[in-house]
C-alpha cells in the first residue's frame, strides 16, 4: 500500500492491527467470524473482513488488486534486507529498477549509491544482502556443501542397518551448482533405516515427501535439499549407474542401438566396469557422465584427466602489492612449502585503482624484489606478471616497455561490464590479439549465483585464442570457474591450453585450484592440455618463446 501511494490512515490501520495480532499470544485469528476478529482491539469491519477472506479463501480483492499493479520482481526487492517500500519506490519509479538481478547491477555500477536517500553503505548493504539471499535460495556452490555432504556420509556409515552408500545425482558429477544432494543407500530393511536416520540430527525429514523408497528432507543448517534413495544389495550397482547419469548419457546410442538405461533395465551388474563393457567403452568417471562428449572421449581410448597432483605451479595470485591479504614472499614460501615449483604472482594492473593496481614504479619495485626472493628460494621460482586490465577499448594497462618487463601477462576484464555480446567479444579479441597476453583470465567476468558473465561469443574467442596461442584461464575461485567446463571441450579441440589459476588473493586460496581441477575434468582436461602442469623448465621455455611472440 505504501508502494502505490494508498492512503495513509488506512496504512496505518493495517500496521496496527498486525502490531496487535504479532503482540497477543493468545489472539488466535483461526475459525473467528468477522464479528469475533472484530472483538479484539485494534481491528476494524474492513480489516476484519480482509483476514476472514484471506484465511478461508487464500485471497481477497484489495491484496489482489495491489499484487496485479506490482511487478514480480518489485516484490522480492521487497524482501531485500533494509530495504522499505519508501526506499523500494525511489528505486522503482524513480531508477526503473524492477527485480533484484537490475537492482544487484545498479548497485554494482555505483547507481545506487548516488540516489537520494542511499549512499555507498546502504549500496554495500544491499549488495551483501542480495549476495546472502542468492546463496540461500536452495541453490549451492559445490564447494561451499561439500564438506557438509562428506561429513554427513561419514554418520550415515555409522548407522545399522544399512549397507553401501554412495553419492548421486549431481553432485556426484561434480556440477559447479547443486540444488538437490542425492545419496544411494543399500538396505535390506528400510523401515529400520529410516528410523535410524530420524536420529541424525544433521537432517530433517519431510514427511511428506517422503515414501517407502525415498527420504526426503534437507540439512538442517542450511536450506539444501537431501534424497536418500534406498535400494537392494543386488540392485546397487544398476541404480548407482541409473542415479549418477544424466539423461542424455543414460540414453546415448551405443553399438546396436543399446543405452546403458536399455542394459540396465534387463540385466544386474556387479560392477560399473561391466555395464559400461557390455556397451564397448571403458569405465567412465563419474563427472563425465553428462551426455555430452564422454563416449567419444571413451571410444577413443578414455585418455587420463588431469589431477591436482599433476599441477607442479599456480600462476594468476596477487600479493600486498595490490589487493592481496599476504606479502610476495609468503605467497612464494607458501606455495614452495606446497611443493609446487613455481609461483606466477599478477598483481591488479595500474587502472584497478579499487583493488591497489600497480603504477610503473611499484611495478619495477616489486620486480626487484622477486629477482631478490628468486636468489633465495632457488630452485623455486617466482615468475613476473601482471593481471592487466582489458580497458574498454581492448587495449592492456601499460606502455609496451614496461609490458615487455614480464613473463606472463594474464589480461582481464573488470571494468565496464555491462556490454552487449558484440562489443564484449571485440573488446576480449583485441586482447587476445595482443602479443602481450599470454593467458586470457575469467573470461566472461561471471560470478556463480551472483552475477551473470558479459555475453561473448566464445567459439570466436576461443578461435582467436588458437590463432594466437593465448591460454585460457579456469579460474578456480568456487564463485568464477570460468572459462564454463561446457566450453573446455571445445578449447581442448581446438588446441588451446588451459591454465587452472586459484586467482588466490591470500595463502589459502591455493586451496581453490582443486575446483578448478574438478570442472577442467568435466570438461576432459588434461596434464598434457594444462599449462601450469608443465615443470619449471618446460614453462620457462614456454613463457620465452610467447616473449619471442611480441618483439616480432
Ligand atoms: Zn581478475
Ligand atoms: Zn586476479
Amino acid at each position: 500500500m505504501e508502494l502505490h501511494d494508498e492512503n495513509s490512515f488506512k496504512i496505518r490501520s493495517y500496521q496496527t492491527a498486525v502490531n496487535t495480532l504479532e503482540r497477543g499470544e493468545d489472539i488466535n485469528v483461526l475459525g473467528k467470524s468477522i464479528a469475533e476478529l472484530q472483538q479484539i482491539s485494534g481491528i476494524g469491519k474492513s480489516i476484519a473482513e480482509v483476514i476472514f477472506a484471506l484465511e478461508n479463501e487464500g485471497n481477497h480483492t484489495s491484496l489482489d488488486e495491489l499484487l496485479s499493479k506490482t511487478p514480480t520482481g518489485i516484490l522480492e526487492v521487497l524482501e531485500v534486507k533494509g530495504l522499505g517500500p519508501k526506499k523500494v519506490k525511489i528505486l522503482w519509479q524513480e531508477m526503473g529498477i524492477s527485480s533484484t538481478h537490475e537492482l544487484l547491477e545498479a548497485c554494482q555500477s555505483g547507481q545506487v549509491a548516488k540516489a537520494k536517500g542511499f549512499g555507498e553503505k546502504t549500496q554495500e548493504s544491499i549488495i551483501q544482502a542480495l549476495e546472502f539471499k542468492a546463496s540461500n535460495s536452495g541453490k549451492w556452490l559445490y564447494a561451499d556443501i561439500e564438506d557438509q555432504v562428506l561429513e554427513l556420509i561419514n554418520i550415515i556409515q555409522k548407522l545399522e542397518g544399512l549397507g553401501q552408500i554412495a553419492i548421486v545425482g549431481a553432485f556426484a558429477r561434480r556440477m559447479e551448482i547443486v540444488e538437490v544432494v542425492e545419496l544411494l543407500i543399500e538396505t535390506e530393511d528400510r523401515s529400520l533405516a529410516i528410523q535410524n536416520l530420524d536420529k541424525v540430527k544433521e537432517i530433517v525429514q519431510d514427511r511428506k515427501g517422503s515414501s517407502p523408497y525415498k527420504w526426503r528432507g534437507k540439512f538442517e543448517s542450511l536450506d539444501l535439499q537431501l534424497v536418500i534413495h534406498f535400494t537392494q544389495k543386488e540392485d546397487f550397482i544398476n541404480e548407482k549407474l541409473l542415479r549418477i547419469g544424466s539423461k542424455s548419457h543414460l540414453l546415448y546410442p551405443s553399438k546396436e542401438n543399446q543405452t546403458l538405461a536399455s542394459i540396465l533395465s534387463k540385466e544386474k551388474y556387479e560392477s560399473e566396469e561391466a555395464a559400461y563393457q557390455v556397451l564397448g567403452f571403458p569405465w567412465i568417471p563419474e563427472e563425465l557422465r553428462e551426455g555430452f562428449f564422454e563416449f567419444e572421449w571413451a571410444s577413443e581410448g578414455g585418455e587420463r584427466l588431469l589431477e591436482e597432483d599433476d599441477l607442479k605451479g599456480i600462476l594468476h595470485n596477487h600479493s600486498t602489492y595490490s589487493d592481496g591479504k599476504h606479502t610476495l614472499r609468503q605467497m612464494a614460501e607458501h606455495c614452495k612449502s606446497l611443493g609446487y615449483e613455481y609461483l606466477g604472482i599478477s598483481d591488479h594492473s595500474r587502472t584497478a585503482s579499487y583493488a591497489g593496481g600497480l603504477d610503473i614504479e611499484k611495478v619495477q619495485k616489486q620486480q626487484r624484489e622477486i629477482d631478490e626472493l628468486n636468489k633465495e628460494l632457488a630452485p623455486f621460482k617466482i615468475f613476473k606478471g601482471i593481471e592487466s586490465d582489458i580497458l574498454t577499448d581492448g587495449s592492456l594497462d601499460y606502455p609496451d616497455d614496461v609490458l615487455a618487463s614480464f613473463d606472463f601477462i594474464v589480461s582481464s576484464i573488470h571494468s565496464a561490464l555491462s556490454m552487449d555480446r558484440k562489443r564484449a567479444t571485440a573488446r576480449l579479441l583485441k586482447a587476445i590479439e595482443n602479443p602481450y597476453t599470454t593467458i586470457l583470465g575469467h573470461p566472461t567476468g561471471r560470478l556463480l549465483l551472483r552475477r551473470e558473465g558479459y555475453p561473448v561469443d566464445h567459439k570466436v574467442i576461443i578461435d582467436a585464442c588458437a590463432t594466437h596461442n593465448v591460454a585460457i584461464e579456469i579460474n578456480a575461485n568456487p564463485w568464477r570457474l570460468d572459462l564454463d567446463w561446457r566450453w573446455v571441450h571445445y578449447a581442448l579441440q581446438q588446441g588451446v591450453k588451459l591454465s587452472v589459476n586459484p586467482d588466490a588473493h591470500a595463502m589459502e586460496g591455493y586451496a581453490d585450484m582443486r575446483y578448478g581441477v574438478l570442472v577442467g575434468r568435466k570438461g576432459g582436461l588434461t596434464a598434457a592440455m594444462t599449462l601450469n602442469a608443465m615443470n619449471l623448465q618446460e614453462i620457462e621455455q614456454y613463457f620465452e618463446k610467447q616473449k619471442a611472440k611480441s618483439k616480432k
